[in-house]
């Protein structure tokens, strides 16, 4: 058994007993590998071991573990960005990923509208919200948060799914769940609103027993799956894209 199978094994295992303790089906729960950094070959080992759904951070890393899986007979990923989305990134994202979980902002939600290839189903898209109210994160605040939905929810060729947060390190389950509520409570004002949401992408390798316990419907795990990251592993070198 490979150190993936087993990794991968142990997560479901926690996703499941995390499930119970919350009186959750453990279906209500997804489980995004988060495979930043790893290589094709280590998705690769992930797949066989029965996992579908892969997240990345980095557009270019990305792409090239797309083509080089896209060879391989049998790979049928759902591909999720989960990284910060620049101007410059957004055509890629429309056109390689099923998933965008980083919106922040209505210039770039447009952007993908725009760049959705028509062959393709609308792109799904959560709104990153900054749960915290850290000067230096990615995310909407909070009280901008209910515009910015309407508008994102009128655009075609996207279809709004819900919301994701990154909170800052705490240790402890109890405040571990304090923005994990913050951010279901603002998904639950947007249904009442008239959305209708039903994702949110929150919860990493350290913290996902307390986000499942607050109603996490996607946890995104890469240490726990694939082991730790090497320090300023893939960079987003020089690229460019144009900008139209
Ligand atoms: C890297 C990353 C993860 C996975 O974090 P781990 O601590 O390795 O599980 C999840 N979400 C986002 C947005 C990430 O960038």
């Amino acid at each position: 058994m490979t150190p993936i199978y087993s990794n991968l094994q142990a997560v479901r295992e926690r996703i499941f007993a995390a499930s119970l303790d919350a009186r959750r089906a453990p279906e209500s729960v997804g489980l995004l590998a988060v495979s930043k950094t790893w290589p094709a070959s280590a998705v690769c080992e992930a797949v066989a071991a029965g996992q579908r759904c892969f997240g990345e951070n980095y557009i270019q890393e990305a792409v090239r573990k797309q083509d080089e899986l896209a060879a391989m007979p049998g790979m049928t990923i759902e591909w999720h960005f989960i990284g910060p989305i620049q101007g410059n990134k957004t055509r890629l994202v429309a056109e390689r990923f099923d998933w965008a979980h980083s919106l922040d902002r209505f210039r770039i939600a447009e952007r993908l509208a725009r760049q959705r290839p028509p062959e393709l189903p609308p792109l799904n898209v959560c709104i990153e919200v900054n749960i915290d109210g850290e000067a230096d994160k990615h995310g909407c605040r909070p009280d901008e948060l209910a515009a910015l939905a309407q508008e994102i929810a009128r655009l075609p060729r996207l279809r709004l799914r819900g919301l994701m947060c990154i909170p800052a390190p705490v240790s402890g389950q109890e405040a571990q769940r304090a923005p994990f509520r913050r951010l279901r409570e603002l998904k639950e004002a947007l249904c009442a609103g008239g959305l209708p949401l039903d994702t949110l992408s929150m919860g990493m390798s350290h913290d996902l027993e307390a986000a499942i316990a607050e109603g996490a419907t996607l946890v995104r795990v890469g240490t726990a799956i694939f082991g730790e990251r090497a320090r300023n592993a893939a960079p987003e070198a020089s690229f460019k894209e144009d900008e139209t």
